[in-house]
């Protein structure tokens, strides 16, 4: 098996490395790696959870290792895009992580914050920006960051940055890049438009790498689907939670309101819970991860775009309330519980008018998920007549939520960027904690976690210091 000595890394990423107790590369980091340290365009298919981030971030640091400059003015050497805040915010984790013993510079902007500490974190430059489309955007048309000096341009998540509306901003983006440039692309699906879109972007003949986790993370999982009356779910929701090997609980519902709703209905039942959505505060949600990750709530009730991305250990089951109007969001779903190679379960209820989804699913999934029948259950119906009523309008099958159409024509979601370059309010939410620790289980645990203010410096280059804003959208490690 390779072994990450075996790739030709800089001894300070080999170093970094072992810190983390990485010692295999993962397929996609073994297929990646020596493309892009060669200097080589890649399309990745692949999604959270193989290692992708690392596969783009150690062979990036390696290069700008072997070519020290300053970082261009205003700007970054590395540009990457991602579509949410968390994402962004787990990948400017993992670069600082992979170089900290290179005194690499990183920082992070995303929207639904003021601009100023940002502009003041790129102002002398970095070596690696990691941004959100939207703010991103807003800052190149305020001319408050050029792209000039980007000499590595990565986009991260390009399917998701399709359900999102996100295609004419990147669109936009690109041309502010210079047109020599190594450019990474990755995406865990590829519908023809993500195709079109990194034909238009990458330099001829990439190297593709494809990793398939999706069969294998279906595989691991032990799935099944529970078909019952719409208006019942919340009781059986409760039921489930009887069981006490349900620890550590994601709930996915397909719009806000519902999430709210559904982990209302948890906390009137017995059960700590908490919900996790595009409008929810920065603060909530940051709190929010955070209850879940300690255990002080078993339950996190979440939309696809709050849960996307995310990387939660130990996540026993996933629940998905409502099934997703998207095949490919249930393997996403359910995989927020095999993370790292470890086993899962997975529930879904099941509606009758959701059984046209459910099929699409076993199409995609390419299996037959064993089902139950838990309609005109007595229990059932007693319990839901039992039950006070949580309050807040009862959630619809909201088409316009999070993973909606995908492959058809881009649905513009008015809740999730129209497109333009400002008001992405629900990119997301640093998922760092309250307290100063990591939200999620990034690989950057032994790292200086200073919390100072949004555009502050705490070292520099060769220092491993750095500022983290939190709630500024913006955090360096100048
Ligand atoms: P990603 O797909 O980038 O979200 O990574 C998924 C998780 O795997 C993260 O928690 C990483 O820190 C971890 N990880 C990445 N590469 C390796 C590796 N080679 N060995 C073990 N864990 C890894």
């Amino acid at each position: 098996m390779t072994q990450f000595t075996d790739l030709g890394l800089a001894k300070p990423l080999l170093k970094a490395l072992a810190d983390e107790g990485y010692v295999n590369p993962t397929p996609i980091q073994a297929q990646a790696i020596p493309g892009v340290l060669a200097g080589k365009d890649i399309l990745g298919i692949a999604q959270t959870g193989t290692g992708k981030t690392a596969a783009f971030a150690l062979p990036i640091l390696h290069r700008l290792a072997e070519n020290r400059k300053p970082a261009p003015r205003r700007s970054a050497r590395v540009l990457v895009l991602a579509p949410t805040r968390e994402l962004a915010t787990q990948i400017g984790e993992s670069f600082k992580a992979y170089g900290k013993h290179m005194g690499v510079t990183v920082a992070v902007v995303f929207g639904g914050v003021k601009y100023g500490g940002q502009m003041r974190a790129l102002a002398g430059g970095v070596d690696v920006l990691v941004a959100t489309p939207g703010r991103l955007l807003d800052h190149l048309g305020e001319k408050t960051m050029t792209l000039e000096g980007v000499e590595t341009f990565v986009l991260d998540e390009a399917d998701q940055m399709l359900d999102m509306g996100f295609i004419v901003p990147i669109r936009k983006i690109v041309k502010f890049l210079p047109r020599q440039r190594q450019n990474l692309f990755f995406s865990a699906t590829m519908p023809g438009e993500i195709e079109k879109l990194s034909g238009e972007i990458l330099n001829p003949n990439p190297v593709k790498v494809a990793v398939t986790p999706q069969a294998t993370t279906v595989e691991r999982i032990n799935q099944r689907v529970l078909f019952v009356e719409q208006q019942r779910k919340r009781a059986l929701l409760a039921e489930l939670f009887d069981d006490g090997g349900f620890k550590r609980v994601i709930v996915f519902t397909r719009t806000k309101r519902g999430a709210d709703r559904v982990a209302r209905g948890l906390e009137q039942a017995g059960v700590e819970a908490v919900s996790i959505h595009g409008d929810k505060s920065q603060g909530q949600r940051e709190r929010a991860l955070a209850a879940f990750k300690a255990g002080e709530v078993r339950a996190l009730v979440a939309t696809d775009i709050a849960a996307r991305g995310i990387d939660i250990d130990a996540v026993s089951h996933v629940v998905q309330f409502e099934l997703p109007n998207v095949p490919e969001a249930y393997v996403h779903r359910i995989g927020r519980t095999a993370r790292a190679g470890a086993d899962g379960s997975a529930v879904a209820f099941c509606a009758d008018d959701e059984r046209s989804l459910l099929k699409d699913i076993e199409k995609v999934t390419r299996q037959r998920i064993p089902s139950f029948d838990r309609r005109n259950d007595r229990h059932l119906g007693a319990a839901t007549a039992a039950m006070p009523d949580p309050g807040g309008r009862p959630e619809r099958a909201d088409t316009r939520s999070a993973n909606a159409n995908r492959g058809g024509k881009p649905k513009r979601n008015r809740n999730h960027g129209n497109g333009g370059g400002g008001g992405h309010r629900h990119e997301g939410a640093p998922v760092r904690a309250a307290g100063d620790k990591p939200a999620f289980k990034g690989p950057n645990r032994g790292g200086n976690r200073g919390r100072g203010g949004g555009a502050g410096r705490s070292g520099g280059h060769g220092g491993g210091g750095r500022s983290s804003g939190g709630s500024t959208g913006v955090w360096s490690n100048r």
